[in-house]
């Protein structure tokens, strides 16, 4: 078989303890998965349910270089435990991941009733650590985020509204799910701007710490 031009290369992610690369297939989000989330967004728990939305599988950074993006002066940070689906929609691992949002084109995107990758899946708007191993989903821990030293950002895991499994199993109702598909399941409260020069240091216990910087 050849191609009529070279294909993009395959997206994948580093293993801990590994020297196996995780390859991605598609890279799933969830909205508004943590009540007090919801309620800083506008929303009311309860009456609006967490929702599913998906980022390009390119999207994601491994370098902890993000690049602040054009066509947007409002770039929020939300901290998000990711999990990686292994064969069977089983559990390969888990790892700290970043979803960037440019929250002023969310917001215009939302009044106008539109779809949100704009917002959402724009190029560099998942920055993301290495997977961490695990049989079963990470049910509890503490998921934080500090901006150049400050706390911005933090919840624990338990606190999620759909937890892993019901995640998966939501998720699976609506689509085929693969080997090499991310979730990331949502963020705590405390969402808000990113600047040129930020340094940022996400950390969910049990995964490690992602630093990422603002270019
Ligand atoms: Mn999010």
């Amino acid at each position: 078989m050849s191609f009529a031009f070279a294909p993009a290369p395959p997206v994948s992610l580093a293993v801990a303890g590994s020297e196996a690369r995780f390859p991605v297939r598609r890279v799933y989000c969830v909205g508004r998965n943590y009540a007090e989330h919801v309620r800083e967004m506008g929303g009311e728990v309860g009456r609006d349910p967490p929702f599913f939305f998906m980022k390009p599988a390119d999207a994601l950074v491994t370098d902890g270089r993000f690049p602040y993006p054009g066509s947007s002066s409002d770039v929020h940070h939300e901290i998000e435990l990711v999990v990686a689906l292994g064969p069977g929609a089983t559990i390969f691992g888990h790892a700290v991941g970043l979803d960037m949002t440019r929250r002023d084109l969310q917001a215009a995107a939302k009044k106008l009733g539109r779809p949100w990758e704009v917002a959402k899946g724009f190029d560099h708007s998942a920055p993301i650590g290495a997977i961490v191993p695990a049989g079963e989903a990470l049910a509890s821990g503490a998921i934080t985020l500090d901006v150049n030293g400050a706390r911005r950002q933090a919840g624990d895991l338990s606190e999620m509204i759909w937890n892993v499994p019901e995640i998966i199993a939501e998720l699976g109702r609506l689509f085929s799910l693969q080997p090499g598909d991310l979730i990331f399941t949502g963020t705590p409260s405390g969402v808000g701007p990113v600047a040129r020069g930020d340094r940022l240091d996400a950390e969910i216990a049990g995964l490690g710490s992602l630093h990422v910087e603002v270019l």
